[in-house]
């Protein structure tokens, strides 16, 4: 089988280095604490949670890292955590300092309403993680807090510069169309939905079938219009990509569109710095550190033994979530593969073949110039992974 040359060799390093193109998105995590519970984090995994809970450098050394190795290039900030809002004067002076910049929050949503308003202007994108409706977010987050969230965005919402994205980590088999539906309803405080597949045992029994009928619901609503969009940021994406395939490669030297092997650098407390923020507990993937003002290229590529290059999703998928591949094919762990791996992608798939079924060129060729804009540009697709 034969394999483009990036799979086999190592990426081309930029004229600066280690970043490949011109873009790099900072993933500043203000700290790896959280106040809120959720039984799923992520960062549970290898103790990352609460690890680290002051930032270990300076901006000074920041600026001399961005000098050194971001210099020329569009710099986009994502405040990260644990929960980015509890460390508030490092969000303050980044977005001081270094004005310039383009800023996103990702968030829990609880203390959104303590943030300045000069702030809250200058954010062009917000992530608020959400799990699906009142009863499927209390459970996992703890009662009251879906309520909570939404009544702050609503108090803010006006305040916020850029675009408000729900971003939902899809673990429950029972989440509902209903309860996805009603986060991009009019009236709600989002104007995007993302929505991820948990990366965790939850694809068992009948699970992938709920899940797909659910999809398949969603993508009929998603092709009922033309005057607009419906706005799900990974239907949009996928059905763009189909579209225009080039998009789906552009930004990203034609590798994984979740950015971790090309520009996406997450920064942890203590400066080190490692490509996915899922991944932080993996000395491998150790890629610099902005104390000792060193960067070199992303060690998590996509590689012959990941099963991209054979599937019929690839054109548009381009290799979903890096860290999932990496431990079903590289690290060769046959049980992750097999429970969480191959049903995500199983899912993919369906989703590119529901989107077929809909003939995606008529639909295009049917909607309004700025949707069809909104469709293909939408910035909202440079903030996150695109494949859910
Ligand atoms: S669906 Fe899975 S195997 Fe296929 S390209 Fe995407 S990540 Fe790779
Ligand atoms: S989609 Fe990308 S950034 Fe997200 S967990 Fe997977 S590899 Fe990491």
């Amino acid at each position: 089988m034969e394999f483009p040359i990036h799979l086999r060799s190592s990426p081309p390093a930029s004229a600066h280095g280690a970043i490949v193109g011109h873009r790099v998105e900072l993933q500043l995590l203000t700290t790896l604490k959280c106040n809120l519970k959720c039984s799923y984090c992520s960062l549970g995994v290898g103790d990352v949670l609460g690890s680290q809970t002051h930032v270990e450098y300076d901006v000074d050394q920041l600026e001399t890292f961005a000098r050194t190795h971001l210099a020329g290039k569009e710099v986009v900030v994502t405040f990260y955590g644990g929960e980015p809002t509890l460390n508030r004067p490092m969000m303050i002076e980044v977005m001081r300092r270094f004005a310039q910049w383009r800023f996103q929050l990702q968030t829990n949503g609880t203390l959104l309403d303590d943030l300045p308003r000069w702030l809250l202007a200058r954010l062009s994108n917000v992530l608020v993680s959400i799990d699906g409706g009142e009863a499927t977010t209390d459970g996992y987050r703890g009662r009251g807090i879906y309520r909570q969230v939404l009544k702050n965005l609503r108090q803010v919402r006006a305040q916020i510069g850029g675009s408000v994205t729900a971003r939902v980590t899809w673990g429950n088999p029972a989440t509902s169309f209903e309860e996805l539906d009603e986060l991009v309803a009019e009236g709600s405080p989002f104007d995007y939905l993302y929505w991820q597949f948990v990366a965790d045992e939850k694809y068992f029994d009948d699970a992938v079938e709920r899940r797909k009928a659910v999809l398949a619901e969603l993508i009929e609503r998603f092709f009922a219009r033309s005057d607009g969009l419906y706005p799900l940021i990974p239907l949009m994406g996928i059905v763009r990509n189909k579209l225009l395939p080039g998009r789906a490669q552009e930004l990203y030297a034609g590798r994984t569109q979740c950015r971790v092997s090309t520009h996406l650098l997450n920064v942890m407390p203590d400066g080190q710095i490692f490509p996915c923020p899922d991944m932080m507990y993996v000395p491998a993937m150790l890629m610099g550190s902005v104390k000792g003002n060193w960067l070199k290229p992303s060690p998590l590529q996509l590689t012959p033994s990941m099963p991209c290059h054979g599937c019929e999703a690839f054109a548009w998928c381009r290799g979903n979530c890096m860290k999932n591949l990496y431990l079903g094919y590289v690290k060769n762990d046959t049980r992750y593969r097999g429970s969480v791996v191959e049903p995500i992608c199983e899912l993919l798939r369906f989703i590119g073949r529901e989107i077929d079924r809909h003939d995606p060129q008529a639909w295009f060729a049917r909607l309004s110039l700025p949707a069809r804009r909104a469709l293909t540009d939408c910035e909202v697709y440079e903030y996150v992974e695109v494949m859910p």
